[in-house]
């Protein structure tokens, strides 16, 4: 049977390049497409392909020998094709918002007004000190007042509520973020809660927890505000598309659940009591990952030509893992020779090859976070002051 593939792949190919706007980075991904088609071949009808890629049929064209007879049969056609998956660069997207929230910190410094943030971090966690270093530096690359506190590990709940307490009521600050995770003794739930829902720009009190969800203006999470710019700024669309969503944190899962929400997009939210998990990834044109296990959303998982977002930062110190995730690629051989570990988002490399679009780990949602935080501080200066910030498009 001779089937008619190139027009099928030109298809794919078009189908993926009307999403890519001109500051896209592509990156072409020389893959094998698996389609599994469903072939119905009639003496009445023309025979066709039902593609996963965009969703429609194609007709098949059939060799003049081939039966005519009523058959219905599954075939899957593995053809050596190019398709363009295209890389959502999350750093020069960070480096767009960052450019911008520069520009607004100048205006607001024209007014007078110093957006200040400030930052607590307690005791000694490497990983926790990294990530303040590199906020109170953008804040400063970005004309942004910052202030770090250090208590040591032994500090108390009454004593951080104390700390609170002094941010809250002082005008020089605008924004407020606890560095989690905090020691077990104290009560993160409790100081989160204390931060004034105005200054409290990591999303997490309540107040903002509520405004998100009835869509009122106020300070969104962090990382899943970063998705949304991605996708917003990639003229990806939101709505009307069936998103899906591996995770349901307070952190990530849920936000981003409910942004994707405010954005008209089809919502279903799983998790680890989820049964058969791939029958829902499998549907998802834009498939968010917030799991925290590396490479668990696997090729056969995902929908060819889908978004995915991969939210995941879960590091590699096994070599056999290394190998496991990034067998061949001598980028990451390289990187692990020389630090001893590699990174690895929630989604398996393997399955960004079928994707339309994807964040890289690194280089993608995780290069967000730290923009949005300037973003958040600058917005809530703005909000404190009744200062109105430019509207973006809220639903696409
Ligand atoms: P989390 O609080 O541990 O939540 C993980 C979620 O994944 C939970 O809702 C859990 O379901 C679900 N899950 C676990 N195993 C599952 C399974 N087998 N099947 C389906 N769902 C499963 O993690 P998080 O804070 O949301 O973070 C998720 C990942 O994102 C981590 O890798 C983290 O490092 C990363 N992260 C990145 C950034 C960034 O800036 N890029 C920011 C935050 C987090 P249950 O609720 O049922 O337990």
């Amino acid at each position: 049977m001779l089937i008619s593939e190139r027009a099928i792949h030109e298809e794919h190919r078009n189908s993926v390049n009307d999403r890519i706007t001109p500051s896209a980075a592509p990156a072409i991904n020389d893959s094998t497409i698996q389609l599994q088609a469903l072939v119905t071949r009639r003496t009445d009808q023309p025979a066709q392909v039902g593609c996963f890629q965009c969703g429609q049929a194609h007709p098949l064209m059939l060799d003049a020998g081939s039966s005519g007879r009523d058959t219905m049969e599954e075939m899957t056609i593995a053809t050596r094709t190019t398709i363009t998956a295209r890389i959502l660069d999350g750093i020069a997207i960070a480096g767009e918002i960052k450019a911008e929230v520069a520009v607004e910190v100048q205006q607001l410094a024209a007014r007078g007004i110093t957006p200040g943030l400030a930052v607590i971090l307690v005791g000694d966690v490497p990983a926790s000190q990294i990530y303040v270093r590199s906020k109170v530096k953008t804040c400063g690359e970005l004309g942004i007042f910052s202030e770090m506190l250090t208590p040591p590990d032994t500090i108390t709940t009454d004593e951080m509520l104390a700390l609170v307490e002094d941010l809250n009521a002082r005008a020089d600050i605008d924004g407020i973020l606890i560095q989690l995770p905090l020691p077990k003794h104290v009560d993160t739930k409790r100081l989160l809660e204390a931060v004034s829902p105005e200054k409290d720009v990591d999303g997490f009190h309540p107040v903002n927890v509520g405004r998100l969800q009835s869509g009122q203006p106020g300070l969104a999470p962090c990382t899943p505000a970063g998705i949304m710019e991605i996708l917003r700024r990639s003229g990806l669309p939101v709505a009307g598309q069936n998103a899906v969503v591996v995770g349901r944190s307070d952190i990530v899962g849920k936000p981003a659940a409910m942004l994707l929400l405010n954005a008209s997009a089809t919502v279903t939210v799983c998790h680890s009591k989820t049964v058969d998990l791939a029958k829902f990834t499998r549907q998802a044109d834009l498939l968010v990952a917030a799991i925290g296990r590396p490479g668990f959303v696997t090729a056969d998982m995902v929908k060819p030509g889908a978004t995915l977002i991969d939210v995941g930062i879960n590091r590699l110190t096994d070599a056999v893992e290394v190998e496991k995730f990034f067998s061949g690629d001598a980028a990451r051989a390289a990187t692990f020779a020389k630090r001893g570990s590699v990174v690895v988002g929630d989604i398996h490399p393997a399955a960004f090859a079928l994707a339309g679009a994807y964040t890289p780990v690194p280089g993608g949602v995780g290069a967000l976070t730290i923009a949005m935080l300037m973003q958040n501080t600058v917005t809530a200066a703005k909000l404190r002051r009744g200062i109105s910030s430019p509207q973006k498009p809220e639903k696409n």
